[in-house]
């Protein structure tokens, strides 16, 4: 599960900020026929509307509206609610495109169901939420949204199944995070598969190393060439648990710590910090003096 999302964020449509956290997910539709994820975000965009969500999804893409960590205007009503805690401020609302067939009937295409299911289960992962708490507009308020998934509720059975499956055990996440080694920084990509983290192999040469590949025996190398700190391959110095996704190469972040030195991870701000064994003992050397 590959996730792109691309953003052009509201500048009226939100409420700043987060308090609450994150609890629930709440799956939309448009109930337009074949709207595109990028036109709803411009409609939005600086015209106030009195209403947004966080994500539009189309066939083709996802665009961001409203970031994750403020609020956007989804599922509030003046009337009555049906939910008793599910609410704006701890919601991210999530709006597939729709169709119309000929008798006027609504519809999602496959695609934009499959990019949306492919969404909410990262949102899953990455906040924490649970199965249940994935849940449609329809569920907060009785509003017929999303109209295909309320009139025909076992397509979203099978939208929840599917999600589902999609967050346990073989998930990937990917995303984008700070590392720093010996005190240089810059940035990997971070997949977060059945429980490990990886970090693309080719990121690294942001922190100096001479990064290759040998096609013939599927071996990632790693070295650092000013230190001679450590060469890498899955057959012969030192082990490492590599994959290989789209013909990039991503390691075990956890077992490239260890052959390193020590590492401290910080997930929610995004950054990991590896002291490498060298950098730990000239510290220690200059804390006898
Ligand atoms: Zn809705």
């Amino acid at each position: 599960m590959n996730i792109s999302v691309r953003k052009n964020l509201t500048l009226k449509n939100f409420s700043s900020g987060r308090p609450a956290g994150i609890k629930y997910i709440v799956v939309h539709y448009t109930a337009n026929d074949g709207d595109t994820a990028y036109a709803n975000t411009r409609y939005f965009k600086d015209v106030y509307r009195g209403a947004s969500a966080h994500y539009f999804v189309d066939e083709k893409s996802i665009w961001q509206c409203v970031e994750d960590g403020d609020i956007a205007w989804h599922c509030g009503t003046s009337g009555k609610y049906f939910h008793s805690d599910c609410r704006n401020t701890n919601s991210v609302g999530v709006e597939l495109c729709s169709k119309k067939d000929k008798n006027g009937k609504f519809y999602f295409k496959e695609e934009t169901v499959n990019r949306a299911a492919g969404l909410v289960a990262y949102l899953m992962n990455r906040y924490k939420i649970p199965p249940e708490n994935v849940i449609r507009h329809y569920d907060v308020t009785h509003k017929n949204c999303p109209a295909p998934f309320v009139e025909e509720p076992a397509r979203w059975n099978s939208f929840k199944i599917r999600i589902n499956e999609m967050t346990k055990g073989d998930d990937e996440v990917t995303e984008r995070i700070k590392m720093e080694i010996n005190g240089k920084s810059f940035s990997v990509d971070r997949i977060l598969k059945n429980d490990k983290n990886y970090i693309a192999l080719s990121d690294l040469r942001g922190a100096g190393f001479e990064v290759g590949y040998e096609a013939k025996t599927k071996t990632p190398s790693l070295k650092n060439k000013a230190e001679e700190l450590a060469v890498i391959a899955d057959g012969e110095l030192k082990k490492v648990h590599s994959l290989n996704i789209d013909g990039y190469n991503y390691i075990r972040l956890r077992e490239l710590s260890d052959i390193l030195g020590s590492f401290t991870a910080d997930f929610e701000n995004n950054t990991v910090v590896i002291r490498t064994k060298k950098q730990a003992i000239l510290s220690e050397n200059e804390a006898n003096n």
